[in-house]
């Protein structure tokens, strides 16, 4: 079934609270009302937007002159198992399905993957646009395929390595295509005594009491994220202040390892890609040429860098309403009634800062519409 309405206020649909109307805007509750409301938006040559949660969207003042899609359909389906395979459990989940309800299914019956991504508001079919992730664990990891309506207006199934998913990344969300997810298809562990996957965040192996590589029970995990996000205002929570915000406003910088040499000693910094392989010389061989050295790319923490740069938790410019979170560096929060304008201000602000600071300019994680930094 499909909804329509004109000029719909964006703002209520956006975790941010912030963006003017919508033109015209269409509710699809299940994938051919989506693909018919997507297929119809593009032939009359208006502009368009799909929408799931709005939670990782800023959409500017002016709201969107064109239709804006929200993907509504519900359901997951059980797949035939995948016998042999350490991830059996197959599952094909509709679009708009909220990713929350989705993990606390897989954790109720015992299928491990998606637990320590707890907590991560938002519709399943936007997990793989920029391949969602927290607490050690990536979408990446379960992801097998995307059903997706394509730029030429045919459904296809997509495998994830097509999709290029990378750090908070993927061509969804970066390669210029217009595709739509209709599904997602995800292969998860059965578990026999409902543990999770090995534990990769330290913060969480200590709020578990585990060692790094360990496993938990499932329902401890999910328990400790939504503790350890809560506490971080990374939760949705009507009586929290701190979570109207668009989660992280922006990624940790990935440089390359000469550049994070200049930054000081004490800057946190993780390698990103393999170490080049060490090459073995026979004995009594003739010497070689040592190898070209490959440069590596490291991983910055935005949050350092941001308070390194004097930004205080809870910072906001006089007069503005758009502040720093006071529990999260990185959220950037509405504290009432503030414009995207004071939330772009704001950001412009923080990356100026970093910037002179440090010559590195930080990059907005959500997807900026009619708003530019
Ligand atoms: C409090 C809070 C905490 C968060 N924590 C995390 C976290 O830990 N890790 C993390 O990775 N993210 C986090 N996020 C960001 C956000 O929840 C995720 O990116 C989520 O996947 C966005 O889903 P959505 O349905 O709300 O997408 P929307 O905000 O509605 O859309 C985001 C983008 O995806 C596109 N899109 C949406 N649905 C589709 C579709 N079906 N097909 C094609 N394109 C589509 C939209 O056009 C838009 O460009 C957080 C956000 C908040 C508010």
């Amino acid at each position: 079934m499909t909804a329509f309405r004109e000029s719909e206020p964006l703002a209520p649909r956006t975790t941010l609270r912030v963006g003017g109307p919508a033109a015209r805007l269409v509710e699809a509750t299940t994938a051919d009302d989506l693909v018919d409301a997507v297929l119809e938006a593009r032939d009359s040559g208006d502009d368009w937007l799909v929408l799931g949660g709005g939670s990782n969207v800023v959409i500017g003042d002016d709201g969107v002159d064109g239709t804006v899609i929200v993907a509504a359909s519900r359901g997951i389906e059980r797949l035939p198992d995948a016998p042999g395979s350490s991830r059996a459990i197959r599952l094909r989940v509709q679009a708009g399905e909220p990713w929350d309800e989705l993990v606390a299914r897989t954790v109720e019956n015992g299928w491990a993957g998606l637990e320590a991504m707890s907590g991560i508001p938002g519709s399943t079919g936007a997990a793989p646009i920029q391949n969602i992730g927290a607490y050690g664990q990536e979408v990446a990891e379960s992801l097998v395929a995307v059903e997706v309506l394509d730029d030429d207006g045919q459904r296809r199934t997509l495998p994830a390595p097509a999709l290029r998913l990378g750090y908070r990344s993927s061509v969804l969300k970066h390669g210029g295509t217009r595709a739509v997810v209709l599904s997602v298809d995800l292969a998860l562990e059965a578990s026999p005594d409902a543990r999770s996957r090995p534990i990769r965040y330290a913060q969480l192996a200590e709020a578990l009491g585990v060692d790094l590589g360990q496993s938990a029970p499932l329902v401890g995990v999910r328990a400790a994220v939504l503790r350890l996000r809560s506490s971080k205002g990374m939760v949705l929570d009507a009586a929290d202040p701190d979570s109207v915000s668009a989660g992280s406003f922006f990624t940790n910088p990935i440089v390359s390892e000469s550049f994070a040499r200049t930054l000081p000693v004490e800057a946190p910094r993780f390698v990103v890609e393999p170490e080049p392989p060490t090459l073995a010389v026979p004995l009594g061989s003739d010497p070689v040429r040592p190898p070209v050295p490959i440069e590596r790319h490291v991983k910055l923490s935005a949050a350092w860098l941001i308070e390194r740069a004097s930004i205080v938790r809870g910072f906001a410019l006089p007069g503005s309403r758009a502040a720093v979170s006071k529990k999260h560096t990185l959220a950037l929060v509405n504290t009432g009634g503030a414009t995207a304008a004071e939330i772009a201000q704001l950001a412009r602000y923080i990356q100026t800062r970093v910037m002179s600071e440090f010559g590195v300019v930080l990059q907005p994680e959500p997807v900026l519409v009619g708003l530019e930094l």
